[in-house]
């Protein structure tokens, strides 16, 4: 057979991680998130969903989907701004921002295109065209610089790149290190502070106030990625803006319904001129589908639920809570977590594939470990996250389990 020498490295690291055991294996689920979940047809116990509020399989949430499929079917016929901008998309957008308390919003097919696709947008921001002897000249302001947590989503650091501006990557919420990284720069050029509101593979919160006190003093543009803070977070339950009592301080918001909302999609929330600016200039929005109409219909409600049925947040606050305590009092160390994401730290990468698989093999648990390239090298953990459906006992549960992962792994 012809032998393809352009494939050779392909093959050779895929084959090395998998002798090193180091490929990734995800299980298969057979069964919707649930506290209680099939997975490899066996029952286990779920420490790992961002299905925060349970409403991925509500009744209610999956009957309106259900009309919506008998409605549209399951496509849009193409992207918005051609011929798929389906009443209901700006339906669903209407939601959000109200939900979110902001002028405006603008759902993207996924969270990660809402990055992608908005931070390119303002970053390198399109300029009015001047009229030269050629014809209209578009033009995109390069000359602006981009500041970024080190630990920022893998969607945020695809935006930066895709943005081809210059980038700043500042220590993990270290505002020290944020201000000297803002002064070197001067007040003429752009400036653009992203950051993640809750950290996903730690659980800790951004320093907002003080981001957006440097952000006045540098003249620079907010831009908060509130994937899991949205829905859970805040006296309302709006996101990390709310939970600092400082809504309307930022200047761009980033959402995502794969979390709180249980569907799939992302979302801006900003002011009208931002909005629309980005319809006219986001790729990720342009240039793609929009969110199925099943899936809309299921997240007006779903946002209609959170809105209402705050007991879900709530619990999902306390048992994170209850949770950390109990980690503490046990002395494992979970990170600086104060969130319903609560990673639980092993260090060695492979003692964290062992303690993923000893929990799903032995007790029934199912909670993935995260590794380098997804967490620094020597950090491996198991991300274990808190939902409204789980109750104290799965909670103890899981610490003693995770008390003889630990004696036998020595970690
Ligand atoms: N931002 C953050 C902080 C996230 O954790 C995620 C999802 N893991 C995303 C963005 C991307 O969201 P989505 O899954 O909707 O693409």
């Amino acid at each position: 057979m012809f032998q393809r020498n352009d494939m050779k490295e392909i093959k050779e690291i895929v084959s090395w991680l998998k002798n090193k055991s180091l490929y990734p294996t995800p299980p298969e689920v057979n069964s919707p998130h649930a506290v209680e979940i099939i997975v490899d047809h066996k029952k286990k116990v779920m420490f790992a969903t961002n299905n925060y509020l349970s409403l991925m399989h509500d009744p209610r949430v999956v009957e309106v989907a259900m009309e919506g499929l008998k409605k549209w079917g399951i496509g849009n016929g193409s992207a918005r701004l051609l011929t798929g901008n389906l009443e209901i998309h700006n339906q669903l957008e209407r939601e959000v921002a109200k939900f979110k308390q902001r002028p405006s919003a603008l759902t993207f097919v996924s969270g990660y295109m809402a990055n992608s696709g908005a931070i390119p947008a303002i970053a390198s921001v399109y300029m009015v065209p001047r009229l030269s002897l050629s014809g209209i000249e578009l033009k995109r302001n390069k000359d602006s610089i981009i500041f970024s947590d080190e630990f920022n989503h893998a969607s945020i650091i695809a935006g930066i790149k895709m943005s081809g501006v210059q980038k700043e990557i500042y220590k993990h919420v270290d505002m020290v290190d944020l201000e000297s990284k803002l002064k070197k720069y001067p007040p003429s050029k752009r400036k653009l502070i992203v950051t993640d509101g809750v950290f996903s593979m730690d659980g800790d919160v951004a320093p907002l106030p003080n981001i957006v006190e440097l952000a006045k003093k540098y003249k620079a543009i907010v831009y908060l990625d509130d994937a899991h803070a949205t829905g859970i977070l805040g006296n309302h339950g709006r996101g990390l803006e709310d939970f600092y009592d400082m809504e309307g301080s930022v200047d761009i918001v980033m959402g995502t319904f794969t979390k709180a909302f249980g569907g799939v999609g992302g979302f801006i929330v900003a002011d009208q001129d931002v909005i629309d600016y980005l319809k006219i200039s986001a790729d990720t929005f342009i240039f793609t589908a929009p969110i199925a109409p099943p899936v809309v219909y299921g997240l007006i409600k779903s946002i209609e639920i959170a809105t209402k049925e705050t007991w879900r947040r709530e619990k999902v606050v306390a048992n994170a809570k209850y949770f950390r305590e109990k980690l503490k009092d046990n002395d494992f160390n979970f990170f600086n977590s104060s969130t319903q994401i609560v990673p639980i730290r092993i260090g060695d990468e492979k003692k964290a594939l062992q303690a993923s698989k000893i929990l799903f093999d032995e007790y029934d648990i199912f909670v993935p470990a995260a590794r380098w390239p997804a967490v620094p090298k020597g950090q491996a953990r198991l991300r274990t996250t808190v939902s409204c459906d789980h109750e104290s006992q799965h909670i103890d549960y899981l610490i003693d389990s995770m008390k003889k992962v630990r004696n036998s792994l020595k970690f």
